[in-house]
């Protein structure tokens, strides 16, 4: 049984409108029909532009953000049905890792108290020198001393905040940590290093993750499953590995072609997809599919018809659960269907 399984999930943000009396004028379909599944072990990779409902859906599957209609099963249990009270509880399975541990983590807390509020509130390591215990344990797994139960978040440099974030949110043994762009606010020589840390404790911990990121390289570094996000829906889902070889969606081409090749003297023969135009507002997503004001393959069917997260059929003839929203992708992927723009 997958841990957990995310159905039809919906988070549309009503659009208030007057002072005195209230309207709603329309709604911000932030998250709008996501399904997905993550299995126990396992590293799901959410990315895409920033503005098209990552860290809404991220946030909705801990009930941070407010469900207008579907379902999060977690461990076969509806979070999206339980009560206030029985979600505080499930938090301690379920915990989140933010992009900007300075703004995350109480700069009036030392560490221990930020490492020990969890704890306290879900009943675990009762008295103070089991706890001290399990700090030292966790501060030794993300590679801080244990010196540091003392100090304040302020006398940290930004990877080593990171890593107080992470101790938070494994100390309390979850099953299953969102890490929202984990590491975008750091260095680019530290983020290699928060990443293999989240490996090495999903190693030992057997703790799930989904990780949401809009850069696709530090995605594809640690993620087992990815799922491509356009405009509030999953557009693309596939195994790393398979998605990176054989990106099927036109938007995730796109990303992909953007994305530098990691040696310079490697020449980049990549056809640069350029995507036309900005993205839409989520509060009146284009009719059809969604992608079609920016698709540089896209067809009058595409205009009218929406396409749905379906089965894909790779060229390498692939057998690995592959599944894409275009209507289009083989004929794109085998060359019938050519792009409609100057190739750049
Ligand atoms: Fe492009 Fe049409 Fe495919 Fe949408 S359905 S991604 S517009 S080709
Ligand atoms: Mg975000």
């Amino acid at each position: 049984m997958s841990l957990l399984k995310v159905e039809d999930l919906k988070v549309h943000f009503p659009i208030k409108k007057g002072i005195l009396i209230e309207r709603t004028i329309g709604h911000v379909r932030a998250v709008d029909g996501v399904t997905l599944e993550v299995e126990p072990g396992q590293t799901y990779g959410l990315v895409g532009e920033s503005g098209c409902g990552k860290s809404t859906l991220g946030r909705a599957i801990l009930r941070l953000n407010e469900i207008t209609s579907g379902h999060v099963y977690f461990d076969g249990v509806d979070l999206a049905a339980l009560s206030t009270e029985d979600m505080r509880k499930s938090r301690q399975r379920l915990q989140m890792v933010f992009q900007d541990p300075m703004g995350s983590l109480d700069p009036r807390q030392c560490v221990e108290e930020i490492l020990s509020e969890g704890l306290i509130a879900h009943g675990l390591a009762k008295g103070k020198v089991a706890r001290r215990k399990m700090l030292h344990g966790v501060l030794d797994a993300v590679g801080l001393p244990s010196t540091s139960l003392t100090r304040y978040p302020h006398e940290f440099s930004g990877g080593q905040r990171q890593r107080i974030g992470i101790a938070r949110a494994t100390v309390l043994r979850p099953d299953l940590i969102i890490c929202d762009e984990p590491v975008s606010a750091l260095d680019v020589s530290i983020q290699a290093q928060v990443l293999n840390l989240l490996e090495e404790i999903q190693e030992e911990t057997g703790v799930a993750y989904i990780v949401i990121a809009h850069d696709l390289a530090v995605v594809r570094h640690i993620a087992d499953k990815v799922g491509v996000m356009y405009l509030g829906q999953v557009v693309e889902e596939a195994d790393s590995d398979m998605l990176y070889a054989e990106p099927a969606h036109p938007y995730t081409r796109s990303l992909m072609s953007a994305v530098p090749v990691p040696d310079p003297d490697v020449e980049d023969r990549r056809e640069r997809i350029l995507l036309q135009g900005d993205l839409p507002s989520p509060a009146n997503p284009p009719s059809g599919c969604r992608f079609h004001t920016r698709c540089p393959w896209a067809q009058d069917r595409c205009r009218t018809e929406v396409p749905l997260l379906r089965s894909y059929k790779a060229q390498s003839g692939q057998a690995a659960p592959h599944k894409v929203a275009c209507h289009f992708a083989e004929d794109i992927a085998s060359g019938t269907l050519e792009i409609q723009q100057d190739k750049a």
